[in-house]
């Protein structure tokens, strides 16, 4: 957004709180949209590797380290140029992970649009409370007392970190936080992930 779709103003500001949309906030009528970021996400990583269909036939692409994205799955790289760079196999967990976390970024921004108010937003404000540092030291606290470990299924290495209950929200004791792993995680919020989703439509 350049100029302000409401009142015409150029004077926006770009929030990059998310990691996958930048929101776009006029600072003349307050009105604001986002939209996805034209990289995998903010920080990336890219190496090259190979996406194999069968034994035959096979891709080579650029996947992200960091977020596991594979973008731009409609144009794989030649082979002439990059067939050199190749420094592994795709990891198609991760990229369906990616796209789940995706996803649940472009739920709770609907959300946020559907109250309309963005500094307002609970959303928001728990948003910029997974970027301070206080619950970055809290969640390296759990994923160490739960020794990496998902405390649902007690196999997968934990990834991400788990509210047992909201009630001390933004002041809660380690104590109601649990070391969780992606799929465990979108169970305990009634959420399948996509690979479950795929298995179930067949
Ligand atoms: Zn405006
Ligand atoms: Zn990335
Ligand atoms: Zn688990
Ligand atoms: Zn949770």
């Amino acid at each position: 957004m350049k100029e302000c779709n409401k009142c015409k103003s150029k004077n926006i500001n770009i929030n990059s709180l998310f990691k996958f949309h930048d929101i776009y906030n006029c600072q003349n009528c307050n009105y604001w949209t986002y939209k996805p970021i034209d990289d995998c996400c903010r920080d990336p990583v890219k190496i090259i590797v190979i996406d194999r269909k069968d034994h035959q036939l096979y891709f080579i692409r650029e996947q992200c380290l960091h977020c596991g994205g594979c973008i731009n799955k409609s144009k794989p790289l030649s082979s002439k140029k990059f067939g050199d760079q190749i420094r592994g196999e795709l990891c198609e967990s991760s990229e369906k992970e990616r796209w789940d976390n995706y996803y649940d970024e472009k739920d709770i921004l609907f959300n946020m649009k559907k109250e309309y108010r963005l500094y307002n937003s609970p959303w928001y404000k728990y948003y910029v409370y997974l970027s301070t540092d206080t619950w970055k030291q809290k969640r390296k606290l759990v994923f160490e007392r739960d020794k990496n470990i998902c405390q649902i299924c007690k196999q997968e290495t934990s990834t991400e970190v788990h509210h047992l209950t909201y009630q001390n929200i933004y002041n809660e004791p380690i104590e109601d936080l649990i070391a969780i792993c992606h799929k465990c995680h979108r169970q305990e919020h009634g959420k399948p992930s996509i690979e479950e989703n795929n298995k179930e439509n067949g």
